[in-house]
C-alpha cells in the first residue's frame, strides 16, 4: 500500500485523483488532503479518502473545516504554514494540484520528503525548473508529470533514450476560438473563454487553454522536465484531443500517446507507476471516430506560443516573469480591466522589461518570489499607464 497526500484536493484534478484514491482503497493510504478556501468540499473529500489531516490554506476556514471534520478521528489545521508543514510529511507520492504559484513552494518542500513526485502544478517547473529538479536529484525522488501532455511523452519515452528523441510534438485543442478571427477574439468574456470544448478543467487554465497560454506554459514545463532544447518542440493544433501528444525519433518514427480527453488516465498512470493498473476511462472507437484533424498553430490569433519560445531562450529567471505576468493578466482579465487580447501584450511587455536588467544563471526561491511579485507590480503598472 502506498502512502499518498493530495494537495489542491478540493480543485479539479483534486477531485478526480479523489475519485481514483477512492475506487482503489486497497492501494493508498491517504495521508494529507489540502484545500485553498473550499472548506465544505474539503470535508467531503478528507473524510472520504478516511486522510490523516486536512489542511486549509485560508485560515479563517478554520473554525469551519474543525466542525465540519468532528468526530470523524481527521487532525485539521490551516494557513500557509500549516501547509508548507504538510508537504514536509514524508509519503510515498506527493500528487501536488494547486494552481498557480501558490504550488511552487509546496513542490519544493514535497520533493524533499516524497518517494514520487506527481507534478499537476505546472508552474513549478515554469519558475523553478532547476531546483525543483537538483531537489528530486538530492533526495532521490521520482518526478512524474500528471499534465495529460507530458504523461504522454513521458509514456512515449518509456524504454526509449532522450537522446534519440529529435522533436517533442505537443498537441493542442484550440480551445473555444480556434477559428475565430482577431477581431472577434477582442471582445469575448470570460465565460465564452471558460468554456473548453473538450476537457473538463479549473476556471484558469480552461481560460489559459483559451488564450494558449497554457500550451505556452506547457512547452516551457517540457523543456524543464525532458532537459531538451526550445528548438526540438513543436505545437500542434488536434482538435478532437485524442492525441495526447508525440515524440519524433532520430530514425524518423513517431510514437503518440492517444486517450479520450479525460485526466484520469494521467492522473492514474501518476498514482500506480511503476505499474499500469485498469483505470474506468471510456476506451476509444476508432471506427466511431472516424478521423484525426491536425492544424498548425496561428501565431497571429495565439502569441503566446512565440512568447513561451522568447522565454525558453531568455532561460533563468524568464520563466518566473513569464508565468506571473500571465497570471496578472489573467486576474485582470476576470475583473473586467482589459480585453482578451491584452492578455499577451501584458506578458510581453513584462518580457521586454524584464530582458533589460539581471538574468541569473543561478537563483534562489527568493530570487523566484522576488521577480514574481516584481513581475505582478510591473503588470499592473503597464496597464494602469496605457
Ligand atoms: P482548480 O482551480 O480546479 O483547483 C485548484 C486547487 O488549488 C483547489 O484545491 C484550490 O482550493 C487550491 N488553491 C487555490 N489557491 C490556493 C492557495 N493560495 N493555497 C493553497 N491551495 C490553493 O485547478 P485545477 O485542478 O484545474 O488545476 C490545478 C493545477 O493542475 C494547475 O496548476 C493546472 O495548471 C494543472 N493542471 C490541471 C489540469 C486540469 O485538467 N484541470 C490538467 C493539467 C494540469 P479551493 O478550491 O479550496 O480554494
Amino acid at each position: 500500500m502506498k502512502t499518498v497526500s493530495l494537495f489542491g484536493a478540493t480543485g479539479s484534478i483534486g477531485c478526480t485523483s479523489t475519485t481514483i484514491l477512492s475506487n482503489q482503497p486497497d492501494n493508498f493510504d491517504v495521508v494529507v488532503v489540502t484545500g485553498g478556501a473550499n472548506a465544505e468540499q474539503l470535508a467531503k473529500t478528507a473524510i472520504k479518502l478516511a486522510a490523516k489531516h486536512a489542511v486549509i490554506a485560508d485560515e479563517t476556514k478554520y473554525d469551519a473545516l474543525k466542525h465540519l471534520l468532528s468526530g470523524h478521528g481527521i487532525a485539521v489545521s490551516a494557513g500557509r504554514a500549516a501547509l508548507l508543514d504538510a508537504a514536509e510529511i514524508p509519503v510515498d507520492v506527493s500528487l501536488q494540484a494547486i494552481v498557480g504559484f501558490a504550488g511552487v513552494e509546496c513542490s519544493l518542500r514535497a520533493a524533499k520528503s516524497s518517494k514520487v513526485l506527481a507534478l499537476a502544478n505546472k508552474e513549478s517547473l515554469v519558475c523553478a525548473g532547476p531546483l525543483l529538479k537538483q531537489a528530486c536529484t538530492d533526495n532521490d525522488t521520482i518526478l512524474l508529470p500528471v499534465d495529460s501532455e507530458h504523461s504522454a511523452i513521458f509514456q512515449c519515452l518509456r524504454g526509449e533514450q532522450i537522446k534519440c528523441a529529435e522533436r517533442i510534438i505537443l498537441t493542442a485543442s484550440g480551445g473555444p476560438f480556434l477559428n475565430h478571427s482577431n477581431d472577434e477574439l477582442k471582445s469575448v468574456t470570460a465565460e465564452q473563454a471558460a468554456k473548453h470544448p473538450r476537457w473538463s478543467m479549473g476556471l484558469r487554465i480552461s481560460i489559459d487553454s483559451a488564450s494558449m497560454f497554457n500550451k505556452a506554459m506547457e512547452l516551457i514545463e517540457t523543456k524543464e522536465l525532458f532537459d531538451v532544447s526550445p528548438d526540438q518542440l513543436e505545437v500542434i493544433i488536434q482538435p478532437q484531443s485524442i492525441i495526447h501528444s508525440m515524440v519524433g525519433f532520430c530514425d524518423g518514427s513517431i510514437m503518440a500517446h492517444m486517450g479520450p480527453p479525460d485526466m484520469s488516465g494521467a492522473i492514474g498512470y501518476a498514482l500506480n507507476h511503476p505499474e499500469r493498473l485498469p483505470l474506468p476511462l471510456d476506451r476509444l472507437d476508432f471506427g466511431a471516430l472516424g478521423r484525426l484533424d491536425f492544424q498548425h498553430v496561428n501565431h497571429d490569433q495565439f502569441p503566446a506560443i512565440r512568447l513561451a519560445g522568447d522565454a525558453m531562450r531568455m532561460s533563468g529567471l524568464a520563466g518566473a516573469v513569464f508565468n506571473a505576468a500571465k497570471e496578472q493578466a489573467l486576474d485582470m482579465f476576470l475583473a473586467g480591466d482589459i480585453g482578451f487580447l491584452d492578455m499577451s501584450h501584458v506578458v510581453e511587455q513584462s518580457l521586454e522589461h524584464f530582458q533589460c536588467g539581471d538574468n541569473p544563471i543561478k537563483f534562489s526561491f527568493t530570487d523566484i518570489v522576488e521577480t514574481d511579485l516584481a513581475t505582478r507590480a510591473f503588470a499592473l503598472q503597464s496597464i494602469k499607464g496605457r
